[in-house]
């Protein structure tokens, strides 16, 4: 089933993610991990795809699995920043032969390393190809902080709209911890011209100091409320997680109540965080 059946049709969706092993004896635990979260039934379930694209193998075989047993759509995430067109061509065609029908378009991370290949710049390219090497309902990212590598939101605006125009069908945020950072964004690309559906992307925080990091190296803005919740639980695990889950639950009854309909929780191979999310909103989706 194509994302675009499900999105932007007014009716709240909860969709989870999860990413493949770095090596595959990691293989087998994953899986697990994805099961049980696939169980759960979410309106879809995405599947990152390692930075160099190392582990682009295990990604269709996750996002494969997940249909094939579990019926339940799955979003393969594909980078091109390491890739040539061949590799990419090779990729969109296992996607095929396992029957996948949704692609999140990215560039990926210039790996600090080196070693970028230059066949890709930018994901808008890579979303152009994507259209004319298949039927696929095809999303992208979008970032209502800005992306790091941008000037301001507004020239990040600018580079989503030739995202759109060149064909993808709904763009998932980076995640964000203030709601009114998204509503903000959510008004600037309306007045831009970008009318696809755009999917929430929310992250139950459980751990403290990684979420610090990343944030501080996106740019993520980081409210008050939030902050303070980290510095009182950040150092106790299971109270952390508990704060988190509260903390992203109450961010989607506003989304929802709010008309964002579709929310995407970065579960990070968490099923114990994916059920009690979904528990918490049980008679909300219902
Ligand atoms: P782009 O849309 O290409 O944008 C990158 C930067 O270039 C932006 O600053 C943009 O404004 C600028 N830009 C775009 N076009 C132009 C142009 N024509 N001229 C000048 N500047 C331009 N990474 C992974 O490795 N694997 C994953 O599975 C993965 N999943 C993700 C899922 C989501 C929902 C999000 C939000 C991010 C994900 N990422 C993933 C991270 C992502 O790869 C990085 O954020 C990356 O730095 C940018 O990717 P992009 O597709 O947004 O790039």
């Amino acid at each position: 089933m194509k994302l675009s059946s499900i999105l932007g049709k007014g009716k709240p969706t909860l969709s989870f993610e999860v990413f493949p092993p770095k090596t595959a004896d990691k293989y087998d635990t994953v899986q697990q991990a994805v099961e049980e979260i696939a169980q759960l039934n979410p309106a879809y379930m995405s599947v990152t795809y390692g930075a160099g694209g190392g582990t682009s193998a295990f990604t269709t075989s996750i996002a494969a699995n997940i249909l094939k047993n579990h019926g339940v759509t799955p979003l393969a995430h594909l980078t091109c920043v390491s890739s040539t067109r061949q590799m990419i061509r090779d990729q969109v065609t296992l996607l095929k032969e396992n029957g996948i029908e949704n692609i999140l378009a990215l560039r990926g991370d210039i790996p600090q390393e080196g070693g970028a290949l230059s066949d890709y710049h930018y994901a808008s390219e890579l979303i152009y190809e994507l259209k004319n090497l298949g039927d696929f309902c095809i999303g992208a990212a979008c970032y209502p902080d800005g992306h790091v590598e941008s000037k301001n939101v507004a020239e990040d605006i600018l580079h989503l709209k030739e995202k759109v125009d060149a064909g993808c069908d709904f763009l998932t945020t980076q995640m964000f911890f203030d709601n009114h950072v998204l509503y903000s964004f959510l008004y600037k690309i309306r007045e831009a011209g970008i009318t696809v559906p755009v999917v929430a992307g929310i992250m139950p925080v459980t751990n403290a100091s990684q979420i610090k990091r990343i944030c501080a190296l996106s740019g993520t803005y980081l409210p008050q409320r939030f902050k303070a919740i980290v510095d009182r639980f950040g150092d106790h695990t299971a109270a952390m997680q508990q704060a988190g889950i509260a903390y992203a639950t109450d961010q989607i009854i506003d989304l929802f109540a709010n008309g964002v309909n579709a929310v995407h929780v970065y579960s990070m191979n968490k099923p114990a965080v994916a059920r009690q999310i979904q528990k918490n909103l049980s008679e909300i989706l219902a």
